[in-house]
């Protein structure tokens, strides 16, 4: 008899068979008849968005009554198999879990089909390979190999990895300078290596003159004739325990260099895939490079135009005898002054500011007050008084002498007391309206005060400062006079240099992918060295053993042997490589791959591989290692396994406090319902004891082939419906609820931000702000960016961590600057002095909900905008106001102002 492999479309009633044809198969698959070494197929068999399962029949012309089973590895059956029949044929395939008809078991791996008669099994197929096609096969073994290296990294408090991403190549090139030096001394030992004598079977040739066994004896004497017998022979034999040990050791490291260079690519790739995805997020297909560039010029060529002014500074005290009156008088400020208020320019070698001061009732930000001040005119001897009527007035400060106009800027528009009044002592030019009010342009006609005192407008011209609040003016370096001014000259400034910040960060991550190649390059020359010692012949004669090492005689007292066994200890020193290694092929033989479901696998390593990036990219400490790494172990040696998964995890925030959270893996939680839910991973963030919960929930999908619709219905039905609409009113209600996948590519990514119209059907939220409450992210080996942006997302936008890292886990060594934004706005521009991460804290543009811009955002990027880093508010839907001039003082709450209170 033979077997026949297929892939067919069974309809809902079981009824209706389609196969599929050959033709359409997906690339890789081998089906068919039976004289295959192997037939190979995938999960979730998807073709023109019909889904196909694993069928087979049986070609045999008797009309026995056959019984079909699954096989797991060692051949035992598991599972029977469905049988219909029809026009001949009988075809068999796995009915369970109709509702998702993958390949039969949504297990990926080898099992095999065996034909029983009578409960005895005649026949067996050959093994078909199952691969998951959710991820790609490559990620599914990234996925294996990951937790065998995550098991190290608990193991070594994360050593290696610190070790692998310490700065340069310089602690690799010393192992390679250690490994030339064993090299030298393994070959001496290789010339003549320590043995020991040791008895093989042997021919004995019969000598009386020799010692002889008793054995021999007795034997000689029944066999006179006989003059060669069985015996041993006593033969120098360099398979002792030094030197087997020293083979042992030579291939951990082997393999544990192996593992490095395969942790760097895998680093490399990651860091890779975040470029990628913030060049998928540019939609305007900006050349950051040239870019930069642009932006870097426009910037010299704003200071540049400041230095000539240092360099000319004439500090002409042209008096115009006419003309110019010397004043004295107090402003008062009520609030920061937004940037739009305040413009400068360069004329004629000078400087110009202008600022334009409202003092109108409601929202007035800086005033004088209906207050007096004192004017002299030349020769500038008797000051006589004058009181302003204004509600508004124009400043304009015209100098060349910068020193003068940084004082101004500092003392004045930047100078954040609201208390005192501000002190001005200035030569200025009198205006010609009045001549017992020398400052005053006009009087504004149909307004009064209360009093009935007239409200005129005011023009307050400065030339020269002699002294702010008392204060004499100081000298300030050309630098400080550069960064002082600058912003003042455009009024894209900010926006500028923040572009500039966030084109350079880009750059920057882009050229440290040259140096992952460094280190492998230096990792792989340590390999070849490895290789070549290995290939001594007398690690060719030693066979492998797994050994403990312990000091012998030989190690102590030969000194070829203690060198080799001391380069051991220092490399092991650095790079950690003696300690129980799990056998990376373990994981990778057919039994770990048997029935094993792909979605269960993802699960548990989504568990342990979001602990391990939490701990070894974002400083979290682990509180209960020894438990995480227990079940870590049992779990990749297919122990069995009780529930009650967690990881406790700490991280250190600023003034010695704390913020605690644990990971639960499928843990019991009761909704308002009364029913008990099971999220695959439920997150409890506290601090300063506020309890933050959020879920999230594995989904092994590969939505390109599942669908648009599939992704929506995730979204809607898991995040929204279940695990946050359940919760509500209970203490389990999560500010967060998300799904995990691995479908890397950007569009299945979408951190509940900003919802258009067609968004806001889908997920049945009209009207609702999503404020990053639901989501989902895609998360493999080399896609970790999407979880550490999730994290970024609760520890920044939901508790609002903001002055951290969060792409490292810096805490204190990080520069915070605050800008002022054109409406008078605190900006916040955050550089991570450990990493060099650059990020901002803004508002949106009309209602000032929190904003941060991250070069890469869990904000959703406003496509309409030039650089990716514009994002959208997550409330109201709004752009940060980054680049354009909109004021919206309107927002600034400032006090209401009585004119009668003078
Ligand atoms: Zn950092
Ligand atoms: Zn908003």
């Amino acid at each position: 008899m033979k077997l026949i492999s297929f892939m067919m479309n069974v309809d809902k009633n079981l009824k209706r068979i389609e196969f599929l044809d050959k033709g359409n198969y997906k690339k890789g698959t081998i089906l068919g008849e039976d004289n295959k070494e192997f037939w190979v197929t995938y999960t979730h068999y998807r073709v023109n968005s019909k889904r196909y399962r694993l069928g087979f029949s049986i070609v045999d012309l008797s009309d026995k009554d056959y019984e079909v089973y699954i096989l797991d590895s060692e051949k035992e059956p598991i599972n029977k198999l469905t049988s219909i029949s029809g026009k001949g044929i009988k075809i068999f395939y796995d009915s369970n879990d109709n509702n998702d008809p993958d390949v039969g078991s949504n297990a990926s791996g080898v099992f095999y089909v065996g034909v029983f008669e009578n409960g005895e099994r005649i026949y067996v197929s050959p093994p078909i390979y199952v691969l998951p096609s959710s991820l790609s096969y490559g990620d599914y073994l990234e996925m294996i190999n990951d937790l065998i290296q995550i098991n190290e990294h608990l193991i070594e408090d994360n050593k290696s990895k610190v070790f692998l991403a310490g700065k340069g190549v310089q602690n690799l090139v010393e192992i390679g300078k250690t490994l030339d030096d064993m090299k030298k001394v393994l070959e001496k030992i290789n010339a003549n290596p320590a043995a020991s004598l040791k008895a093989i079977p042997a021919k004995i040739k019969y000598d009386p003159k020799k010692a002889i066994s008793p054995k021999i004896l007795v034997e000689k004497k029944m066999y006179p004739f006989k003059n060669k017998f069985k015996g041993q022979m006593k033969v120098e034999s360099v398979d002792i325990y030094e030197n087997k040990i020293i083979k042992y050791l030579l291939n951990l490291l082997k393999k544990k260099i192996e593992l490095y260079i395969q942790s760097l690519n895998n680093y490399k790739e990651q860091k890779k895939r975040e470029i990628d995805i913030i060049r998928e997020q540019n939609k305007k297909e900006i050349d950051f490079d040239s870019e930069l560039g642009k932006i870097e010029k426009k910037l010299i060529d704003i200071k540049e135009d400041i230095k000539t002014i240092i360099k000319n500074n004439r500090s002409l005290e042209n008096i115009d005898k006419d003309k110019d009156i010397k004043i004295s008088f107090d402003i008062y400020k009520k609030a920061s002054i937004p940037k739009s208020r305040v413009n400068g320019k360069i004329e004629d070698n000078k400087v110009i500011l202008y600022c334009n001061f409202i003092t109108k009732r409601e929202n007035r930000f800086i005033s004088l007050e209906r207050s007096f001040y004192s004017y002299a005119v030349s020769p500038f001897e008797n000051f006589q008084q004058s009181r302003f009527n204004a509600e508004s007035f124009m400043l304009k400060f015209e100098t060349s002498n910068l020193n003068e106009l940084v004082f101004f800027i500092d003392e004045v528009i930047e100078r954040e007391d609201f208390k005192n009044p501000i002190k001005i002592k200035a030569l200025a030019k009198r205006e010609y309206y009045d001549n017992n009010d020398p400052l005053c342009v006009r009087v504004m006609k149909n307004y009064t005060y209360g009093d009935g005192s007239p409200v005129k407008e005011y023009y307050i011209n400065i030339k020269k400062i002699y002294s702010l609040n008392n204060k004499k003016v100081p000298e300030y370096s050309e630098e400080e006079i550069v960064e002082k001014l600058a912003p003042y000259l455009n009024d894209n400034y900010e926006s500028i240099v923040e572009n500039k910040r966030f084109l350079e960060l880009y750059k920057k991550k882009e050229d440290n992918l040259s140096c992952y190649d460094d280190k492998i390059n230096e990792l792989k020359k340590a390999k070849s060295r490895l290789d070549e010692i290995l290939n001594l012949d007398l690690f060719k004669e030693v066979k492998e053993e797994k050994l403990i090492l312990k000091p012998t005689q030989i190690f102590t007292n030969d000194n070829n042997y203690k060198k080799i066994w001391q380069y051991f200890n220092a490399l092991n020193k650095k790079i950690y490589f003696i300690h129980d290694f799990i056998d990376s092929n373990m994981l990778l033989n057919e039994k770990s791959y048997l029935i094993k479901s792909t979605h269960e696998i993802y699960e548990y390593w989504t568990f342990f591989k979001m602990i391990d990036v939490l701990i070894s990219e974002l400083k979290w400490r682990l509180k209960n290692k020894n438990e995480v790494l227990n079940n870590l172990n049992k779990y990749m040696q297919w122990d069995y396994f009780q529930g009650n998964l967690k990881a406790k995890l700490e991280h250190d925030l600023k003034n010695n406090e704390k913020i605690d959270l644990v990971i639960y893996f499928n843990k019991n939680i009761k909704s308002n319902d009364g029913k008990i839910l099971r999220p695959d991973f439920t997150f409890e963030f506290r601090k300063d004891n506020r309890n933050c919960i959020v879920y999230l929930d594995a989904k092994y999908r590969n939505y390109r082939e599942q669908g648009k619709e599939q992704w929506f219905k995730d979204i809607k039905d898991v995040a929204i419906d279940k695990y946050t609409k359940k919760f509500r009113d209970t203490e389990n209600e999560p500010i967060a609820s998300f799904i995990v996948h691995p479908d890397t590519n950007n569009e299945w990514t979408f951190y509940g931000g900003y919802l258009d119209d067609k968004l806001e059907k889908k997920f049945d939220m009209e009207g609702i702000p999503p404020e990053h409450k639901f989501g989902i992210f895609a998360f493999t080996p080399n896609n970790i960016q999407y979880f550490k942006n999730f994290i970024k997302m609760i520890l920044e936008y939901h508790l609002e961590l903001y002055n951290y890292c969060w792409n490292c886990g810096e805490i204190d060594n990080i520069e915070i600057k605050v800008e002022k934004t054109m409406g008078g706005f605190n900006k916040y521009h955050y550089t991570c002095k450990s990493c060099g991460e650059f990020w901002v804290k803004n508002h949106c543009e009309k209602e000032g909900h929190s904003l941060i811009k991250h070069l890469f955002n869990y904000h959703t990027p406003d496509t309409d905008k030039k650089y990716p880093w514009y994002v959208k508010c997550p409330r109201c839907g709004k752009n940060d106001n980054g680049e354009n001039t909109t004021v919206f003082e309107e927002l600034c709450e400032f006090p209401t102002f009585d004119p009668n209170i003078l």
